[in-house]
């Protein structure tokens, strides 16, 4: 006879996790389902934000986030083509300390809090269908695990499987970015406690992409590079060709020069900017990857898989109470996820679209640089605390910024 849970929870990382966790917490009977065992690796530049950050402290995990051997960051450095802006972490990112923490350890820990408050975790079991009853309501699902296949039922399914797919009929998003990391030991670049963020000719000459330096706590970096698949099919590079530019790039070269790579450089795709992606259904949620909840500029996606997963146990909550699984019901998640982030997900989702490389935009970065109050608004747009739009509230350095880049214009003509 096959199990029946109050909800089945498709994929163990963030977003899985936390909607297990918090699921498990109200007093669900939740089965949290992933295809590989844990503790597991998830290509990641493993950066914490502080919005992210307070998402893990709400699962009970603060004092962990502080252990030594995570990296801490209390600012940012940007460099671009022609500027170098140095920002602390503005006070509108809920607090002032972010981390950079290995994701194997981070989606184990995440983890092991959804188990202990109460959800029964299947490992090496991948969801291959849902089920569905004659009138076309999600029923369970359908799963393998080392070639028997196993049934699930319950009413609810919170599909958090990444960029799998596993609900892909009904459920669609497209991956939109693609990047790659590495671990070095004894990167030789200034200010640890600072996030590392480059933006070169190179990744931005044909659409959007940056490159980065992220250090943990343990004399190890994570350094990466993540570009727009629109700048794949616009040069016809790819995703290594990119990054390993990137490694040359002559500032980053002198950075590594005695650094000692660990391990080889490895790739993931990135769904970004909620655009097009369908949420929630009949019986149905998505959420994290699975829902395109990374942000477009930024290209972080943990606090908002961590979010997103939180939402979603609150309105499987709700439709329990209710005894209601319908999209109309579920459609209260959708709002509640596009009222809170929305304006910055889809105007930044339209600046990386829209503009058509984002070298153009290098006279913003420089006429930031010498303005305060512009530079927080700019790295907030980086961050994805406030929409592209809201640098409207800066005209004297806009016009400025329009001003040199007519000139420069004129001058390479
Ligand atoms: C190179 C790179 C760097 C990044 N850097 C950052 C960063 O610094 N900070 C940041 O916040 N974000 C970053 N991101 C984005 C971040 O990694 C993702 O947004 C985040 O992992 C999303 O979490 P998730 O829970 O939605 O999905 P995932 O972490 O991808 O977890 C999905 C899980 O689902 C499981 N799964 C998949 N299919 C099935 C199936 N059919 N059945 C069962 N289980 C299944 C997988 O095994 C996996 O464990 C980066 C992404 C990349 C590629």
């Amino acid at each position: 006879m096959a199990e029946r849970y109050d909800l089945v929870v498709v994929g163990a990382g963030p977003g899985g996790s936390s909607a297990a966790y918090h699921s498990a917490k109200a007093g669900l009977n939740t089965l949290l389902i992933d295809r590989q065992e844990f503790p597991r690796d998830k290509t990641c530049g493993d950066g914490l934000m502080p919005h992210a950050a307070s998402e893990v402290a709400l699962m009970g995990l603060a004092d962990w986030l502080d252990e030594p051997h995570h990296g801490k960051f209390t600012g940012f450095s940007i460099y671009t083509r022609t500027a170098y802006l140095r920002q602390g972490v503005p006070p509108t990112l809920h607090g002032p300390t972010g981390y950079v923490v290995k994701r194997q350890e981070t989606d184990a820990r995440l983890l092991e809090r959804a188990t202990s408050a109460g959800a029964h975790l299947r490992a090496g079991v991948r969801a291959t269908d849902l089920v569905r009853s004659a009138s076309g309501r999600v029923a369970g699902i359908e799963a393998t695990k080392a070639g028997e296949s196993l049934r699930f039922e319950t009413p609810i399914v919170v599909v958090a499987d990444g960029v799998g797919g596993f609900a892909g009929k009904g459920m669609k998003a497209h991956q939109n970015a693609v990047a790659r990391r590495q671990y070095f030991r004894d990167v030789a670049g200034p200010d640890k406690r600072d996030l590392h963020v480059f933006i070169t000719e190179d990744m931005n000459s044909h659409g959007a992409g940056y490159g980065w330096v992220f250090y943990l706590g343990d004399g190890r970096a994570n350094v990466g590079a993540g570009v727009s698949t629109a700048s794949l099919a616009r040069t016809g590079r790819n995703l290594k060709d990119f990054y390993d530019r990137f490694l040359e790039e002559p500032q980053l070269a002198a950075w590594l020069e005695n650094a000692t790579p660990e391990g080889p450089p490895t790739s993931w795709s990135l769904k970004m900017g909620m655009w097009g992606a369908k949420r929630y259904g009949q019986g149905l949620m998505a959420v994290g990857d699975a829902g395109s909840m990374i942000h477009p500029v930024s290209g972080e996606g943990v606090g908002y898989a961590l979010e997103s997963g939180r939402l979603a146990a609150s309105w499987v909550h709700e439709a329990h109470v209710r005894h209601d699984f319908s999209a109309s019901v579920l459609s209260g998640y959708e709002r509640q996820l596009k009222h809170r982030r929305a304006r910055e997900h889809l105007s930044g989702y339209a600046l990386v679209n829209l503009v058509p490389n984002m070298v153009l935009l290098d006279p913003i970065f420089k006429a930031c640089e010498k303005d305060p109050e512009a530079r927080r608004t700019l790295l907030e747009v980086f961050t994805g605390d406030s929409p592209v739009y809201s640098l409207l509230k800066h005209p004297t350095t806009l016009a400025k910024a329009l001003r040199d880049g007519v000139t420069e214009r004129l001058n390479r003509a």
